[in-house]
């Protein structure tokens, strides 16, 4: 793109409105997606981009395989059979193919026209017929768009049926950004000094900014892509260090002495002896414990591996200690498991524990909160329910969050902040990789329990095609007559009209009468009243219940060693997180314990990776790298952690180099103060200002 005479002034800041081509109802679209300065269109990025030279023609797709394909509208309307869809029949050169949608609205029908050129992308599947569902659309036709039929790379942006309705589809963005960059006066403010960006290979601000909007070749996207994600790691890590020297330098209030005999007779009181792992986490949480900083330790070990006994043994401690303990689970099952599991060796050594939930009696729930604010409640499990104003405490001084990735950064800061800077242990079964741990949780400390309890089996895993599922019912039917249990779970509670997917409720009956007759079953998910979905699980736990129908509201947590059975429906439906969390469930007694995910056709490419990748290992920590890579170089933007910036560019399975660069950077910063270079100092101060105020909009969402 080369600069054309300026004919009007843009700056950055001026008002989108006022540029051309846009006009006060376009402006007010734009300005409900949090578009309104010149300045925020700039970063309102392409979510993907076609590229023309791998478009195939319609008579050479294969089913499964994902692809873009270019064809004209021939017919389209809506189809009613089973389930009502929207169908779009495109035709190319070599034959046509069928775009459907279930989700019909009134839109659609203003939407298409006979003789509309769209690209499509996604996965094809055959059913009388080359089909594409739910692909993702882009139109192309209307010569006046030079860019489309300028370049072989085809920037789309993210589109809302608010912004197409009024023609500020990808067209219509391109519109406005070409105009944008031929008339912007300015150039973007780069704080990024020359030299780092020299030594990290990274474009200046505005050349990023540019071809992210007007590529030339996948290498330029990449390229902007890059410069884009350092900016975003720089920020994300520069209040992530704020914080941890915040912390570094507050004292805590309170104070622990030694381990005392209570503390032994707890430690005896185990079933079992502690593997290396769990012992050596235990010693680093006691000595934080014993320090005068607030502890900020993140407890990290695959499922199963026995986090809890340890958070326990930090709670028992602190009571010996006089201290109050909030120890918060994100579901209501797994703090009543807690609860259950702990109350009684808690107890009889004096020490006096309370449960704390959404579901109990309003009664019951200010009694439990007046008994913590007097501090007759010395350890208290629970969930959400506990962040409530209603709830306060004499003195907490060890804060616990079981399944920590759970909770939002405001979540965790509510119920801290209900103590006067007291311990902070967080817990999580996720195994991070160590790109991610670096960046996200640079301001916490890690202790890791790399090993599983002694004599357990590894899970046996495989998928299997939809076509076997009798098979596989069979199987599991012979596992229960070997007094075995089994959990079957499902993506959905009940049948949806939206998406066709088998639902735990419709499937219970069938799934009862065709293999389970006789055997007694329970049937859990979300909208299970909590006395109901206590008592089951109680009998499912001594086996009174042999199979345990459920979503994953089972999926963290639930404890139980004579289950050695899981069957997941729709397994192409889950992330590998979930798929091996649930996996988790299992495999936590000494039996071979055997999980079948059932795949449904169509099985996307992706799907067909990600449960290859499920069964070919048991290891978290692989599993959680292979899940950062899968999600793959289409999808630019992924981690979400509330009350930070973003990381939209940023993509972690391969941008090691920039998360090092910016730690770098900020140790620099950090540390040099008035030695710094003018340039220096100007990027420490605008980190320092723009610091919590958000961020730039990136590709939309
Ligand atoms: P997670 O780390 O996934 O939270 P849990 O704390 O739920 O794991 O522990 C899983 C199971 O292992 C529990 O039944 C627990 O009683 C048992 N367990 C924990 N530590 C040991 C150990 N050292 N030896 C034997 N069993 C253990
Ligand atoms: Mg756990």
């Amino acid at each position: 793109m080369r600069h054309t005479p300026i004919v009007a002034e843009i700056k950055l800041d001026s008002p989108l409105q006022y540029v051309k081509g846009v006009g006060p109802r376009k402006a007010e679209a734009l300005a409900n997606h949090g578009l309104i300065s010149v300045r925020d269109l700039l970063y309102y990025l392409p979510r993907n981009y076609l590229d023309r030279t791998t478009v195939l023609p319609i008579s050479q797709l294969r089913v499964d395989q994902s692809a873009t394909i270019i064809g004209e509208v021939k017919a389209h309307g809506v189809l009613y059979g089973r389930r009502k869809r929207y169908e779009v029949i495109l035709q190319d050169d070599s034959g046509p193919i069928s775009l459907l949608f279930f989700q019909v609205n009134r839109f659609m029908q203003s939407r298409f026209e006979k003789g509309q050129v769209y690209a499509a992308t996604g996965t094809v599947s055959y059913f009388q017929g080359y089909q594409i569902i739910h692909p993702d659309l882009e139109r192309l036709d209307e010569g006046s768009d030079r860019m489309v039929h300028a370049g072989r790379i085809i920037p789309v942006y993210p589109q809302t049926s608010e912004l197409n309705r009024i023609g500020l589809n990808s067209k219509g963005i391109r519109r406005i950004t070409t105009y944008v960059f031929e008339n912007l006066v300015e150039t973007t403010e780069d704080d990024l000094p020359g030299q780092e960006c020299a030594t990290l290979a990274l474009p200046p601000l505005h050349e990023a900014l540019r071809s992210l909007h007007y590529p030339d070749s996948r290498e330029q996207i990449e390229h902007g892509r890059r410069r884009l994600a350092f900016d975003e790691l720089l920020q994300f890590q520069y209040l992530v260090m704020r914080n941890k020297h915040q912390k570094q330098t507050t004292k805590k209030s309170h104070s622990y002495r030694k381990p005392g005999p209570m503390f032994a007779r707890f430690k005896e009181s185990l079933p079992f002896e502690l593997t290396n792992g769990q012992r050596k986490s235990a010693n680093d949480i006691f000595h934080d414990l014993q320090t005068e900083r607030p502890m900020s330790r993140m407890l990290q070990g695959d499922v199963g591996c026995g986090k809890t006994v340890v958070a326990v043994a930090a709670a028992a401690y602190a009571a010996e200690n006089d201290l109050q303990v909030a120890f918060m689970a994100p579901t209501e099952i797994l703090a009543e498991q807690h609860f259950r599991n702990w109350k009684r060796a808690l107890e009889s050594l004096g020490m006096r524990c309370a449960l704390l939930t959404a579901s109990l009696p309003a009664a019951k729930k200010k009694s439990i909160g007046q008994a913590c604010a007097s501090g007759e409640v010395q350890i208290l499990f629970g969930t959400h329910a506990m962040m409530y104003d209603y709830v306060t405490f004499k003195c907490l001084a060890l804060v616990i969050i079981d399944e920590q990735h759970r909770f939002g950064v405001e979540q965790r800061a509510r119920l801290y902040a209900k103590g006067e800077n007291p311990d902070l242990l967080v817990m999580t079964a996720t195994p991070i990789p160590r790109t991610l741990a670096l960046t996200l949780y640079g301001d916490l400390d890690i202790s890791t329990i790399d090993e599983l309890p002694p004599g357990r089996l590894p899970v046996r895993t495989v998928w299997r095609s939809g076509e076997t599922r009798d098979k596989v019912y069979q199987f599991v039917r012979s596992e229960l007559e070997k007094k075995r249990q089994a959990y079957i779970v499902f993506p959905l509670i009940e049948k949806s009209d939206q998406i066709e997917l088998r639902s735990v409720e419709e499937e219970y009956g069938h799934l009862v009468r065709d293999f389970f007759e006789g055997i007694p079953t329970g049937i859990v998910h979300g909208r299970v009243k909590s006395a109901e979905r206590n008592k089951l699980l109680e009998e499912f736990h001594d086996g009174r219940i042999a199979v345990l129908f459920s979503t994953t509201v089972i999926e963290v947590g639930l404890d139980n060693p004579n289950a050695t059975i899981m069957v997941i429906e729709h397994a192409e439906r889950f992330g590998l997180a979930t798929l091996h969390q649930l996996r988790g469930r299992i495999g936590r007694g000494d039996k071979q314990s055997t999980l079948v995910a059932i795949a449904y056709t169509p099985i996307a490419d992706y799907a067909r990776q990600r449960l290859d990748c499920f069964v070919s290992t048991n290891d978290g920590f692989r599993i959680a790298e292979a899940d950062l890579e899968l999600r793959g170089p289409g999808e630019m933007f992924g981690v979400r952690q509330s009350g930070m910036p973003e990381l939209r560019a940023v993509r972690l399975s391969s941008d090691y180099d920039l998360i090092k660069g910016a730690r770098i950077l900020l140790q620099k910063l950090f540390e040099g103060d008035n030695r710094l270079d003018t340039e220096y100092r100007n990027l420490y101060s605008s980190l320092r200002s723009t610091a919590g105020v958000g961020h730039p909009r990136l590709g939309g969402g």
